[in-house]
């Protein structure tokens, strides 16, 4: 039986009830004046400021927006066993600074990874006292592991991780087609999302590798027809399991179409795009600059641009960091071997302004913002009705951010465990200042909260109310 996480819930005997009051709220209904009631750790009311109690405390943040706590659902926090590359201290600070007050962290690259109920009980272990934002976990579906889904439904996961090529660690095999056909029943009786990284490798071409500092080598290397594969296969096995399955980080927007008539067929198919192939283009890419490595990798700028109306038309319905972290002496820095160097993009701090900044530039809103890394997020992973969402009910997760202000990254400001950021010298356009974890705030202007408060999540379904209030 998982060891249930201890009840860290601050006494709060008067359960003082105040209010963050602006004239930019980012309410369901759009971006209004309003005071969000707050009593111990939900929202109790969102009202117009006029309509307030006159003894209720109010901090009033002017015209800074308040979004909704973001909800990044694709971490990789290598903890336990690979704490050098990051941990639950590290990755939930900058999670913190950068107004994400939810994280799911992935299966893979701690070590154990979590394929067993012993490995989650490890990782909930190695959490405990030292979330500065709520998290929440996955399993993984991996060669042989199917006899383990069952119990890490009932421990309360709240999705399952499988990859159809080499994760990069040898302890977590890409799952075989047989292997999600052993798996995907149980996932679509619980109802629980199958999140897959959709590459079908094909062989590589020996000469491809010559030049492991070409960037465009490496783009070459992992082509289009990759994702476009594993994406059709995923789609058909969504269709005869009517299991939900969410393509992570999708980048060739060329499979667009076919998502789209996955969804006109009715198919609990979703998508997640990420920071970074909405950032940057790979004409602009210098060769043997490992920090701009992932997989799939950054595409062309028709591509970037064809993303942006995937999520205009609804078709992208995520935005997560896939933050994987790794230390520097992985990243090859000095030699720029973009084939050998480990992949993984480092941004969980700047993906709120690195995507509001090209968002804004394109004419999008605040509320599709918070639709793509707050609402449907949380949708995914069935914390709707807790997290993602200014509404009464709703866990008081709120960011005070300044959407006007601009700033150029500087890695010191990172509080990431390893600062290598392709941002580096970007110009990023929005400011966190405050972020509230349940109706405290965990982070001011450089400063955080003296003590971790942040809990493990779990799924509603299984574990009903399990560390809610
Ligand atoms: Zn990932």
């Amino acid at each position: 039986m998982l060891v249930k996480e201890e009840d860290n819930r601050e006494a709060d005997p008067e359960r003082e009830i105040w209010a963050l009051v602006s004239r930019r709220v980012a309410t369901p209904d759009g971006i209004r004046a309003a005071a969000v009631v707050v009593s111990g750790e939900q929202i109790v009311d969102v009202v117009a400021p006029d309509e307030m109690a006159a003894s209720c405390r109010v901090e009033d943040v002017g015209d800074r927006v308040v979004l909704p706590g973001l909800v990044d659902t694709h971490v990789h926090i290598n903890e336990p066993g690979r704490t050098e590359w990051e941990g639950f201290a590290t990755a939930t600070r900058a999670a913190a600074a950068g107004g994400i007050t939810t994280l799911v962290d992935m299966p893979l690259n701690s070590s154990p990874v979590t394929t067993t109920i012993e490995a989650l009980e490890l990782k909930v272990e190695a959490a405990r006292g030292k979330l500065r934002v709520d998290c929440g976990f996955y399993g993984g579906v991996i060669p042989g592991s199917s006899g383990a889904v069952g119990a890490l439904i009932d421990a309360g996961v709240l999705g399952f991780k499988a990859f159809l090529c080499h994760s990069g660690i040898d302890e977590f095999p890409n799952a075989t087609e047989l292997d999600l056909r052993a798996a995907m029943p149980e996932l679509a009786r619980a109802g629980l999302p199958l999140l897959v990284h959709a590459e079908l490798t094909g062989p590589l071409e020996p000469a491809m590798a010559l030049d492991g500092r070409s960037y465009q080598r490496y783009l070459a290397s992992r082509p289009r027809a990759w994702e476009h594969d594993a994406i059709r296969l995923m789609i058909a096995l969504c269709r005869e399991f009517g299991c939900r399955v969410h393509i992570v980080h999708l980048s060739s927007a060329d499979a667009l179409p076919m998502i789209a008539r996955a969804r006109e067929e009715g198919l609990p198919l979703t998508v997640e795009t990420c920071p970074h192939y909405l950032t940057f283009a790979a004409e602009d890419v210098p060769d043997g600059d490992t920090r701009f490595k992932c997989a799939p990798p950054i595409r062309e700028r028709e591509n970037r641009e064809r993303l942006w109306e995937g999520l205009r038309e609804g078709l992208i319905d995520t935005i997560g960091t896939d933050r994987s972290p790794a230390p520097p002496e992985l990243k090859l820095m000095e030699t720029g071997d973009l084939f050998r160097a480990w992949g993984g993009i480092a941004s969980l701090q700047l993906a709120l302004p690195a995507v509001w900044t090209e968002a804004h530039r394109r004419g999008f809103t605040i509320g599709d913002l918070t639709g793509w890394m707050a609402r449907r997020p949380a949708e995914l992973v069935g914390l709707a009705s807790r997290k993602g969402e200014i509404a009464p009910g709703r866990d008081a997760d709120l960011v005070v951010f300044d959407p006007e202000s601009t700033f150029t990254v500087d890695p010191t400001i990172l509080q990431h465990r390893h600062r290598a950021t392709p941002y580096e010298g970007r110009v990023l356009l929005g400011r966190v200042e405050t972020t509230y974890l349940r109706g405290r705030a965990v982070y001011r202007s450089n400063g955080f909260s003296e003590s971790p408060r942040g809990r493990s999540l779990w799924n509603p379904d299984v574990r009903p109310g399990a560390g809610g209030p």
